[in-house]
């Protein structure tokens, strides 16, 4: 530690985001980014507004934020945008958890990070033997409850109408639900949202609409929810949006047909690599986001891992006890989990990476 660094600090704990090698060989499935790119409406708008980047950004966020409101059927007074979901979820940490911050035990890393980082008492939630969460552990809990839905990094999904026994369980605290992979099969609780004051829904363009790259996520909440966070972020840095982004994210809200393709392909390629990887001997469990969580009957995880990255395919393997012996793979194109399939073939089967 240097003299410099206010020892507060000292006990950081950051979040390790998987690697990001690229290069044409490398089949990279290992942070659940989308195998395919932008559509073609998203790339003209980008491109439209690079000859505005001698301005600040538009601090309205003007058609972003009514394609947002209109996406998901609410007022434009409900909308929040981030930087990434992640820079949104850091706010809440932040600024909406007075009285402390409850999870699942297994769940999105980040939520952990940030507690640590803001200073937030945590209660650690566990799931059930089969990961699942149940909305019975989650009643008057007294504090700001996250949940993502599906769960990073098991996949499952609970129902709105679970979602709805934890909001009326919790009136007095703010319910996040975190829908980061909400487009790959679950039911998204955005339509709660009238009912329920306090519900946060938080959302990214990251994974089903191909936008990791450009930093997008949003919040849909009750208004004064979201004037609070205005001003959190109004503190910190008022152009967290880059020109470019909003003008990407607006575009790829009105290519509805792009995106619903693209997450239909990448449902498909899910379900049938998960019966593949069944017949290979794997365990997986029901999947409705996009990656696979699965654990092989003989073969450790981590040798697994350590033999794909040999072979230049990367997945995400976490030395978390518990879930040490399964990996995390994300659904990539139907050639890339050829290739993922193949390899593991003979990893398993044949012992050799
Ligand atoms: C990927 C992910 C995010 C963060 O997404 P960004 O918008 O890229 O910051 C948030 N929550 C969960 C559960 C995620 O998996």
């Amino acid at each position: 530690m240097s003299n410099f660094f206010d020892a507060k600090y000292a006990t950081l704990k950051p979040y390790t985001p998987g690697e990001q090698q690229r290069g044409k060989k490398i089949v990279k499935l290992n942070t659940n980014e989308s195998p395919y790119p932008p559509s073609l409406a998203v790339r003209q708008a980008v491109a439209k507004e690079a000859k505005n980047l001698n301005l600040y950004p538009d601090i309205s966020g003007g058609m972003l934020f009514t394609e947002l409101a209109k996406a998901f059927n609410v007022k434009r007074e409900n909308v929040f945008a981030g930087n990434g979901s992640d820079e949104i979820l850091a706010f809440i940490f932040q600024a909406f958890c007075p009285n402390g911050a409850a999870f699942a035990d297994l769940t999105y890393g980040f939520y952990s990070v940030y507690a640590n980082l803001y200073r937030v008492k945590t209660e650690l939630i566990p799931l059930r033997d089969d990961f699942s969460l149940c909305a019975e552990d989650y009643i008057k809990k007294g504090k700001t409850i996250f949940i993502a839905n599906p769960n990073a990094p098991t996949g499952l999904a609970i129902t709105k109408d679970d979602v709805e026994k934890i909001l009326l369980a919790n009136r007095e605290n703010l319910v996040v639900i975190d829908e980061a992979y909400v487009d790959f099969g679950a039911e998204s609780s955005t339509s709660l949202l009238k009912k329920h004051k306090n519900l946060l829904v938080v959302g990214t363009f990251s994974k089903s609409r191909s936008l990791a790259g450009a930093r997008l996520g949003y919040a849909l909440g009750a208004k004064d929810i979201i004037e609070e966070m205005e001003r959190v972020k109004y503190s910190f840095n008022p152009y967290n949006i880059n020109q470019m982004t909003m003008a990407a994210g607006a575009a790829a809200l009105q290519d509805k047909e792009y995106y619903k393709n693209c997450q239909n392909k990448i449902i498909e390629t899910r379900d049938k690599t998960i019966e593949s990887l069944k017949k290979l001997g794997f365990n997986c469990t029901k999947s409705q986001a996009n990656f696979i969580f699965c654990s092989h009957k003989q073969c450790k995880a981590k040798y697994i891992y350590k033999s794909l990255k040999a072979l230049g395919i990367l997945v995400r393997w976490f030395d978390v006890s518990g879930i040490e012996n399964y990996l995390r793979i994300s659904v990539g194109s139907t050639k890339e989990m050829k290739s993922l399939l193949c390899a593991l073939k003979q990893i398993v089967q044949e012992g050799k990476p």
